[in-house]
């Protein structure tokens, strides 16, 4: 799985973060959801490959992401 977080369009609610903190956090800087670092992509704070056991929460996270941005591939 790959997700990609469209992240100028966050609005920092939080919940991905609640669904699965092992691989979402929100940025010190702006305050929007990235993903964290062992799990990026190039060093991309949009772009990740969880492992495989996180994947159900990742779904889940997008599912409940208020404006949609988190997308899996
Ligand atoms: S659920 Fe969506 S809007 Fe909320 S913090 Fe995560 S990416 Fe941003």
């Amino acid at each position: 799985m790959k997700v990609k977080i469209q992240r100028d369009e966050c609005i920092s609610c939080g919940t991905c973060v609640d669904v699965c903190p092992e691989f979402f956090e929100l940025s010190g800087d702006d305050n929007f959801s990235q993903v964290l670092e062992p799990y990026r992509i190039s060093g991309d704070l949009s772009r990740g490959e969880p492992p495989p056991e996180l994947e159900e929460r990742i779904q889940e996270a997008a599912d409940l992401c208020p404006v949609q941005i988190i997308h899996l591939s």
